[in-house]
C-alpha cells in the first residue's frame, strides 16, 4: 500500500452560529493510498501561518512516498529524522496532521477504531468539559449563563478565563460568581493565557483558592519553567501547562523540574499522537496527568483527541469548544456524543468521523492537492 495522493483544506473563518464566538480557520488534510483507502488529518492553525503549515504538509509527501506500510511509527521516525532536533511548531503541527491521518488509514485497513489501535484497554467514557473562550469579554453575569447552560448541556466542567480585560480583583470577583452560579461539585478550570508579568499569576492564586478551581492554567509562559516552578511552591493549585509547546523533550524538562502538575499539549500541535502517548507514559511516573489543549475543529482533531484519551490510562478531562460543534456538524458526521458530562465515540474504524467533501469545500478558501 502507497499513497497516491495528499490534499488539504483551509476552512474560512468565522462567527459561531450563537456568535459567542470567532471560529478560526482549520486546516484539514486527506491522504489517499493506492487501494483506495482515505485517511484524514487536521493540523493545529495561527493566524497567517495556515497556507505555511499546508505547504509543509505537501512537502512532507516526499518522505511518504517511500513508504510501503504507511505506518504513523515509520513516519514519526522520518519526520523528526528530517527536522533534525530543529523544532516548530508549524512544522510539528504539519506531521502531526499526516500521522492522525495515517492512523485514521491503519484504522480503516484493520477494521478497528484509532483507540483500539493504541491500546487494549478502552475507557467508553471520557470525561469532557467545555472552554467558555470569547473574543467578546463576557461579562460575569453573561459567563454565568453561559456556564450553567453549558452544565445542562452535558459538560462535566467549565474553564474560564478570569483575567480577560479584567482587574485582578474584578478576576477574583468573576471565579467567585462563577463557582457560585456552577455550585461547588463541578471542576471549574481557570485559564490565565500566560500574563506577562509573574505577579499576576502569583497575586490571584490566594484569591481565588477558597472558590476550589480545579486547575491554574498557563500562570506564565510555557517556555518559562522557572517561573513554572516558583508558582508551583507559592500555591497549592493545579499548575498547567503545554498548550504551545510540542514534541517530547520540553516536556521531559518540565517532569525533570517538577515544574507542573497537568500538561495540555494540543492534539494537533504536539507533533504526533505517539508524541502524546510517549508524553503521557513518561507523565504518568510523575503523577503528572494529560489534559489535551484542542484549540482546532471539532471534528477530526476533536476525534483523535477522545481516541486518544479513551486508550489512556493517565488523561484528564478533555476540552472541547461548545460552539465550534455546529461547525464541525455543517462538513462532517462526528465521532462523538456529549452528555453527562462525558464523550462517547462511535464504533466506526480509524478516527470515526467522516467528512463530506463538498460542504467542506463550500466553507474553504483554499485547497492544494498533490498527486504522487
Ligand atoms: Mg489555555
Amino acid at each position: 500500500m502507497k499513497l497516491s495522493k495528499i490534499e488539504t483544506w483551509i476552512t474560512y473563518p468565522t462567527l459561531s452560529d450563537d456568535s459567542w464566538s470567532e471560529i478560526k480557520p482549520f486546516l484539514f488534510v486527506r491522504l489517499t493510498t493506492d487501494t483506495g483507502i482515505e485517511g484524514w488529518g487536521e493540523a493545529f492553525t495561527l493566524p497567517l501561518r495556515e497556507s505555511g503549515i499546508a505547504e509543509f504538509i505537501h512537502k512532507l509527501s516526499s518522505i511518504i512516498v517511500s513508504m510501503d506500510n504507511l505506518l504513523p511509527s515509520t513516519f514519526n521516525y522520518k519526520a523528526k529524522e528530517i527536522s533534525n532536533k530543529h523544532r516548530g511548531i508549524d512544522f510539528s503541527a504539519a506531521t502531526n496532521a499526516i500521522e492522525i491521518s495515517l492512523w485514521d488509514i491503519q484504522g480503516k485497513l484493520k477494521n478497528k477504531p484509532l483507540s483500539h489501535l493504541l491500546s487494549n484497554k478502552i475507557k467508553d467514557k471520557i470525561p469532557v468539559y467545555a472552554n467558555t473562550w470569547s473574543e467578546k469579554s463576557p461579562s460575569i453575569k453573561a459567563l454565568s449563563e453561559r456556564a450553567v447552560q453549558l452544565l445542562d448541556e452535558g459538560y462535566g466542567g467549565i474553564k474560564i478565563y478570569p483575567l480577560q480585560n479584567r482587574t485582578i480583583e474584578e478576576a477574583a470577583e468573576c471565579v467567585s460568581s462563577i463557582r457560585n452560579s456552577i455550585g461547588t461539585k463541578i471542576p471549574l478550570m481557570l485559564d490565565l493565557a500566560c500574563p506577562d508579568d509573574l505577579n499576576l499569576a502569583i497575586r490571584l492564586a490566594p484569591l481565588v483558592s477558597k472558590f476550589q478551581p480545579y486547575w491554574y492554567e498557563e500562570p506564565v509562559d510555557g517556555e518559562d519553567i522557572q517561573s513554572l516552578i516558583e508558582i508551583k511552591k507559592l500555591t497549592e493549585l493545579r499548575v498547567v501547562t503545554g498548550e504551545k509547546q510540542f514534541e517530547i523533550p520540553h516536556f521531559k524538562q518540565l517532569l525533570k523540574e517538577s515544574a507542573a502538575d497537568i500538561f495540555n499539549p494540543d492534539i494537533a500541535a504536539v507533533g504526533s499522537i505517539l508524541d502524546m502517548v510517549a508524553i503521557s507514559k513518561l507523565s504518568s511516573k510523575k503523577n503528572v496527568k494529560i489534559s489535551p489543549h484542542c484549540w482546532n475543529s471539532m471534528s477530526i482533531a476533536a476525534s483523535a483527541m477522545l481516541h486518544f484519551c479513551a486508550a489512556n490510562d493517565n488523561t484528564d478531562m478533555a476540552e472541547i469548544y461548545p460552539e465550534y460543534l455546529p461547525h464541525a456538524k455543517r462538513f462532517s458526521d462526528i465521532s462523538f456524543k456529549i452528555n453527562e458530562g462525558h464523550a462517547t465515540l462511535n464504533n466506526k474504524p480509524g478516527l470515526g468521523t467522516e467528512i463530506n467533501v463538498s460542504s467542506l469545500s463550500a466553507i474553504c478558501s483554499d485547497y492544494k492537492e498533490t498527486t504522487i
